[in-house]
């Protein structure tokens, strides 16, 4: 048996019940075999392998709180801090009824490799709680936050660990914890990003997971002889990542039929009308059901089915494993060209093979939403220059960064005879700096 098949079955005995966490190890390991062939003696002998797959250290912990009846609620909190060989712990807190350690670990792992395509001196980590901050009063949902920092405070700091937002976590829950950090530690210091523009966070943070999703997959259709003006773009998710996907794609000429939330999915032939999607979900934080009360022309459906609408290019920026083998079937079949990944993880494996089997161009998350987590570093660095950038300079930035990791990507793909293949290339342009480092520290 090959080194990289050993060391996933290792991965599933050892870690039994994390479907996720074995999902993510297979999918960038059976990626890397290129690169871990040419070096197996050297790998081996180093256990890089092993290595990468077990975090440095995973933190889990109980979040208690009182809710607005004055009853003791409890949820559990986790910090898994995966790698930090090329810089601090970097990665996003999600807030979720479905956060398991599986989920972490998958999270946390993939960050790994994500942050390093960045060129960033970003190390890997994800954390969370099953706490669902949907239909809880602005108190509770400080109650909560103040608890779980209470404990993750003795784990992170402005050069150990950096967490950020995700599903859940916005400024509101970043200030409260921000709040609780600074008073328990008695200092002020960038240890969270996504903070508030009036203390210490970025111009363009909000907008850097979307707009750099749009900015790898244009460079990616020039590369390859395409344009995206005037193309149809289907969109999943209708959170942070799908809003700003969506406006950087109408600014660039494309046309955006669908947007999608947990319930259902809005189709709007006409193009969907950004100033209400952004009043419903920003400022209502209502459901997608409200769209045709903007738009009556546009359709509402109950339920999954966003990728049956015929487009040119797609792109899920909803939740892990929600573009199936039956969504990619559909989506070739209807002649969508290009798939860009603005959540982490939304296209099965089986799916992502077949795409890639059928000639669509597919650009893996942890290269396509590099941009959010791109843009939290330089949020450290204004953080620690004690400066604050322009949006201009912050976005030049993030575009120059996604735009180099489209070009790590295709060059590490061409180098071991992959060209075209994303996934592999950005799964080994990622990994060859990590390994780099780990080699260089010993055995650490
Ligand atoms: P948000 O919480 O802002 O939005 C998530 C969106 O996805 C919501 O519209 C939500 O609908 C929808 N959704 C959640 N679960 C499902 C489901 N099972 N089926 C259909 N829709 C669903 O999160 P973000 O936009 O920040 O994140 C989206 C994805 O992007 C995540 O995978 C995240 O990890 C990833 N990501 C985010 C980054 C960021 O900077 N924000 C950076 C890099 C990656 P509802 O409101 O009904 O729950």
């Amino acid at each position: 048996m090959g080194y990289v098949d050993e060391v996933i079955e290792r991965v599933v005995a050892k870690n039994p019940g994390e479907p996720e966490f074995h999902q993510a190890v297979k999918e960038v390991l059976e990626s890397l075999r290129p690169v871990v062939d040419a070096n197996e003696a050297l790998y081996r002998r180093e256990a890089v392998l092993e290595r990468l797959v077990e975090p440095d250290r995973q933190i889990k912990f109980r979040v208690p709180w009182v809710d607005d009846k004055g009853q003791v609620q409890v949820n559990v909190g986790y910090r898994v801090q995966f790698n930090n060989s090329i810089g601090p712990y970097k990665g996003g807190l999600r807030l979720h009824p479905s956060v398991n350690i599986s989920i972490i670990k998958f999270l946390g792992f993939e960050q790994v490799f994500k942050n390093s395509l960045t060129s960033l001196p970003i190390g890997g980590g994800k954390g969370g709680s099953d706490f669902d901050p949907k239909g809880k009063s602005d108190r509770e949902v400080m109650a909560f936050c103040q608890s779980f920092m209470t404990e993750l405070n003795k784990y992170i700091g402005a050069d150990v660990d950096v967490p950020a937002g995700d599903i859940g976590t916005g400024a509101r829950e970043i200030g409260y914890m921000f709040g609780q950090y600074k008073r328990i530690r008695g200092m002020y210091e960038g240890v969270l990003t996504g903070k508030g523009l009036s203390y210490g966070g970025s111009l363009a943070r909000t907008e850097a997971t979307g707009y750099g999703l749009l900015y790898l997959t244009d460079e990616m259709l020039r590369c390859n002889g395409k344009d995206i003006k005037g193309k149809t773009v289907c969109i999943s998710g209708a959170g942070n990542v799908a809003i700003y996907a969506c406006k950087k794609a109408q600014e660039l000429g494309a046309k955006v039929v669908t947007v999608s939330d947990s319930t259902g999915y809005v189709y709007d032939p006409e193009g969907i009308d950004l100033a209400a999607l952004k009043e419903i979900k920003e400022v209502k934080r209502a459901r997608l059901t409200e769209y045709k009360n903007y738009r009556p022309n546009a359709e509402y459906h109950e339920g999954r089915g966003v990728w049956n609408i015929p487009c040119d290019i797609a792109l899920p920026c909803a939740t892990q494993n929600e573009l199936t083998i039956d969504d990619a079937k559909a989506l070739v079949a209807n002649g969508c060209f290009a798939v860009a990944e603005g959540a982490n993880m939304p296209t099965t494996l089986e799916a992502t093979k077949y795409l890639q089997a059928n000639g669509v161009l597919f650009a893996p998350g942890k290269a396509a939403n590099a941009g959010g987590v791109a843009t939290s570093a330089l949020e450290m660095s204004q953080n620690s220059e004690r400066l604050s950038w322009t949006f201009e300079e912050v976005d030049s930035k993030l575009k120059t960064i996604m735009v180099n990791i489209f070009h790590n990507m295709d060059d590490a793909a061409k180098r071991y005879n992959f060209e075209g293949d994303y996934v592999v290339g950005a799964n080994i342009a990622g990994f060859e700096k990590v390994v780099d480092a780990m080699l260089a520290q010993g055995v650490c």
